[in-house]
């Protein structure tokens, strides 16, 4: 069954995702609804009701989203008791079985070695005695991962040499100072490129799968998102080959980003995946005829997908609070390009690494299009630290 305009979605995590989903939803008429703690924040400020609840409380977010035709979420980070009691009474897509193997890394690589799919070697690390052998089987470097929670290289722990596994600072200090949570090591991929495949599916299992998207991270936070590449032979094919493989094993519906380390020589390893929108398909919203969010709110609500397009030469750059220390960002001369789209997310707080915003920018072709987007960040960046020091 289709939801129709005037049906409720229900959208669990009030984040700036949340935010997106709603505009284009609410774009095509739905009444949008979202759960989270934050009631003057990115989403709250746009949907049509916002359900100030913490993502813990799973009875009362079950009875609230009573009336919603489907709910979905913006983060894979909801608590599977959540997720269970609110599919116990409203339809819950993408499906809450995947999302909780997604949700721990350890099951998320086992799923993915089960499908036989490309993954860096991994060893779980429950005790103090699991960092000897995972050293021993997967060699120096290593990172250590928690297996719940943590984005943006947060629960992580980079192990360099035998040292660091017993001293009492480093890596494994931190480890220990966290709880000892269980964790998952994996080796370090000395990858060329960091990829991801944006794809959409729909209730009937058909894809959509946008053009493929190459990422540069800085302090583990995506800096900035290429679209379509120069690549070696096959590798976009491979990577999409990749992201369907989960997406048909999993019976997907909704838009999945696949996360791929690129070695030199084209050998592809899947990262990570998350079962949303992601910060690396924004440049969807002006790359391409559906962007990721409408594409993800038709899947859930059992529409067929929208088309994606031909690549369109546009890039992406993140706006992190870093920019805000010393007053807004230049915004004025960011505005004055006209081949700049900006995007913000309505946040009041801009503390250093949060993402606040981020700008499409238009070239003529991709590699123009990602040169300029740097080169807007690096005039916002100079701004605010000579501003600094006025
Ligand atoms: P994640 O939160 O797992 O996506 O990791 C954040 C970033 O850390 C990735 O985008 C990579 O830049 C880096 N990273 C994570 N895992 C590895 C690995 N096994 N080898 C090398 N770099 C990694």
């Amino acid at each position: 069954m289709m939801c129709l305009p005037g049906s409720v979605l229900a959208v669990l995590g009030d984040g700036q995702l949340g935010r997106m989903l709603a505009i284009e939803a609410r774009r095509m008429g739905l009444v949008v609804w979202a759960v989270g703690s934050d009631a003057t924040g990115p989403a709250a400020q746009l949907v049509d009701r916002h359900i100030r609840l913490p993502l813990t409380a799973s009875a009362e977010i079950a009875e609230a989203l009573i009336g919603a035709a489907v709910a979905t979420f913006e983060t894979e980070h909801v608590p599977l008791a959540t997720l269970e009691a609110v599919a116990a009474k409203t339809p819950i897509l993408p499906g809450v079985t995947f999302l909780a193997k997604v949700q721990d890394r350890l099951a998320q690589k086992q799923f993915l070695q089960g499908l036989g799919l490309p993954v860096a070697p991994f060893a779980a690390v429950n005790t103090q005695d699991d960092f000897a052998a995972a050293a021993r089987e997967l060699g120096f470097p290593f990172i250590v991962k928690t297996r719940r929670g943590g984005y943006d290289g947060k629960g992580q722990f980079k192990f360099h040499n035998a040292a660091e596994l017993t001293a009492s600072e480093g890596p494994f200090a931190q480890w220990i100072a966290l709880g000892q949570p269980p964790s998952v090591a994996e080796g370090f991929v000395h990858f060329e490129r960091e990829l991801s495949v944006i794809l959409a599916r729909d209730k009937l299992g058909s894809t959509q799968i946008y053009p493929l998207a190459q990422n540069v991270h800085h302090n583990h936070v995506l800096r900035t998102t290429r679209v379509a590449p120069s690549l070696p032979n096959g590798v976009a094919a491979q990577a999409e080959r990749l992201a369907r493989a989960v997406a048909e094993a999993s019976d997907y519906v909704g838009v999945l980003a696949v996360e791929l380390f690129m070695a030199e020589t084209g050998t592809l390893i899947i990262n990570e995946l998350a079962p949303r929108v992601h910060n690396s398909g924004h440049f969807t919203l002006g790359g391409a005829v559906t962007s990721q969010f409408e594409q993800h709110v038709r899947a859930v609500c059992g529409m067929p997908l929208g088309i994606t397009g031909d690549p369109e030469p546009v890039a992406m750059a993140n706006l992190l609070g870093d920019l805000w220390q010393n007053g807004a960002p230049d915004f004025a001369a960011l505005l004055r390009r006209p081949n700049v789209q900006l995007h913000l997310y309505g946040k009041a707080a801009a503390l250093p690494g949060r993402k606040m915003g981020h700008l499409l920018v238009r070239g003529r072709d991709a590699a123009d299009a990602h040169e300029q987007a740097e080169a807007c960040l690096v005039a916002l960046e100079r701004h605010a630290s000579q501003r600094g020091r006025g």
